[in-house]
């Protein structure tokens, strides 16, 4: 394990764990170390059973700008881990190995924290993009500061939006359509009113607000949250949401493959911003 943290593991409340991000300095961008920092502590708070309640934050003004482009040992970083999938592939031929990756680190992780057995709640400041809302989205609560900006425009590279595709869930059809191909910012007044986050609260009370809400739901007894949160869960996956995860996920794959061939690389160059920074895609 590399001696970087950027992860921090805290208990701010009785029986509330709060996981948080300490990258502020690149914007929480997310490399592979840190996905795996995450996980790891999202797998701590999950099996101690003192905790029911589990809060994700980040440092900085913005929660996070995605996936981190300038990282460089991503797969290695990956193969030295132990995986928490059984795909393998990861010294495979062509494009085998972005796959196996992609659905370890990105899908693979999302679906892992989507489905802990115990209330989690994001929340969330400044901007969230693209593999940002793969942090989110897992959650089973957000909890939004009213300056909160949400996009995906990773349409603009040549595929079809981030890898853990909820869009349609998250916004409903429609709604999801125009995000997605207008690429354009939602509000989080916007994002409120469409269900994907349940309160907005002022920047300078989202801590305070995200812990009240913690504290309230870890009054409540944990073998109860499990099968509620369960059940609910189970009304999603009955809308056959697996497979729509799992088409959307191989036709993110098909245009990465479909950008190598065109632009010799796996996304679509015209769509990179010229400089890094909160702007920068997953
Ligand atoms: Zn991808």
């Amino acid at each position: 394990m590399p001696d970087v943290s950027f992860v921090r593991y805290e208990e701010p409340a009785e029986r509330v764990a709060r996981l948080v991000v300490t990258r502020a300095e690149k914007r929480n961008a997310q490399n592979t170390e840190l996905l795996y920092q995450l996980n790891d502590a999202f797998d701590r708070a999950a099996q101690d059973d003192r905790i029911r309640v589990i809060i994700l934050a980040t440092e900085g003004p913005d929660f996070s700008s995605g996936h981190d482009l300038a990282a460089r040992d991503q797969r290695e970083t990956m193969e030295a881990r132990h995986r928490v999938g059984t795909w393998g592939g990861g010294t495979g031929e062509g494009l085998e190995p972005l796959w196996a990756y992609e659905r370890e680190v990105y899908l693979g992780f999302s679906e892992r924290w989507r489905n802990i057995p115990k209330p989690t709640i994001a929340q969330v400041q400044g901007r969230c993009i693209a593999g940002g809302l793969m942090l989110v989205w897992p959650c089973d609560l957000v909890v939004a500061s009213d300056d909160a900006l949400f996009r995906d425009h990773t349409l603009m590279l040549g595929v079809p939006g981030c890898e853990f595709f909820m869009h349609p869930w998250e916004v409903g059809v429609r709604q999801a359509k125009e995000w997605l191909f207008t690429c354009d910012w939602l509000t989080a007044e916007r994002a409120y009113a469409l269900g994907m986050v349940n309160r907005v609260v002022p920047l300078a009370l989202l801590a305070e607000a995200t812990l009240e809400l913690a504290r309230g739901i870890a009054e409540r007894p944990l073998a109860a949250l499990r099968l509620a949160k369960a059940a609910v869960n189970a009304a999603q996956d009955a809308q056959g949401r697996g497979a729509a995860l799992e088409t959307a996920f191989g036709l993110h794959q098909l245009g990465h493959a479909h950008n190598l061939q065109v632009h010799g690389q796996i996304v679509d160059p015209a769509g990179l911003p010229r400089k890094k920074g909160p702007d920068a895609p997953a």
